[in-house]
């Protein structure tokens, strides 16, 4: 493998294009979701397909994440069965934590099964549009991510933020366009919710389509100024 560090923990690796992206184990020897195991100088990555991952999609388009490194503190909304909970997991390290909440009973189960062995997540069976059922287990965090699909889902986004993103921090959202509308173009789905965001207080660094990979959904990365 010969492989490029994009941040820390991750990694690509342009000899086998099957291989996007990479991220360092966290457990070696344990694959979370049935993606390939890659051994490279006494180290072993897991293998992060952009098809499984809307973070991964936005990372191919250009979407990085500076925040997100060894010692982030993340809260993540809509973690289903953990698959990009791992991902992060990994980049965090033991040092980090992801908060990860989910409300579905059956992908939490899943979620709990990784938990287990990766002692950096704090499974939450919550609802995202009620954050004051967690401010005793949440507290500052510096990436605040969402995928949750829901027709106000820019709204849950925010309220969050406020309860939980410390200033300055990064918010990432992943936004399904047809859960908001059946009538607007996708594109000006998105440019609504882009001025929604700004209007509330966060900076725009940067935003992509990821339809490509992921139906109808664009991705959001900004800066969070605090109340507004
Ligand atoms: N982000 C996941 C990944 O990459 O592995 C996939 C997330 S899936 C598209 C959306 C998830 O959000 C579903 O598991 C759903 O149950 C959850 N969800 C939707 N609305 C929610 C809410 N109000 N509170 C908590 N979870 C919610």
């Amino acid at each position: 493998m010969k492989s490029v560090k994009l941040m820390d923990r991750v990694f690509t690796d342009f000899n086998q294009p099957g291989f996007e992206f990479l991220t360092k184990n966290l457990i070696p020897g344990i694959s979370v979701y049935g993606e390939r195991l890659v051994q490279y100088e006494n180290e072993e990555y897991r293998e992060w397909m952009h098809s499984k991952s809307k973070l991964a999609s936005g990372m191919l388009r250009g979407v990085r994440i500076p925040v997100l490194k060894p010692g982030c503190h993340v809260l993540y909304l809509g973690a289903s069965s953990g698959t990009t909970v791992s991902h992060i997991s990994d980049i965090i390290g033991l040092d980090g934590v992801v908060f990860a909440v989910e409300f579905a009973p059956r992908p939490t189960r899943d979620l709990l099964n990784l938990v287990h062995s990766r002692k950096n997540i704090i499974p939450i069976l919550a609802d995202v549009r009620y954050p004051e059922e967690y401010t005793d287990i949440v507290h500052g965090v510096d990436f605040l991510y969402a995928d949750v699909a829901q027709p106000n889902q820019s709204e849950l986004f925010l309220k969050n933020a406020q309860g939980f993103l410390k200033n300055n921090g990064l918010g990432y959202i992943a936004i399904k366009a047809r859960s908001i509308s059946q009538k607007l173009s996708s594109e000006n789905i998105f440019k609504n919710e882009v001025k929604f965001l700004e209007s509330k207080g966060f900076d725009t660094i940067k935003t992509a389509n990821i339809s490509k990979y992921h139906k109808e959904h664009h991705v959001y990365l900004g800066r969070w100024k605090g109340y507004n």
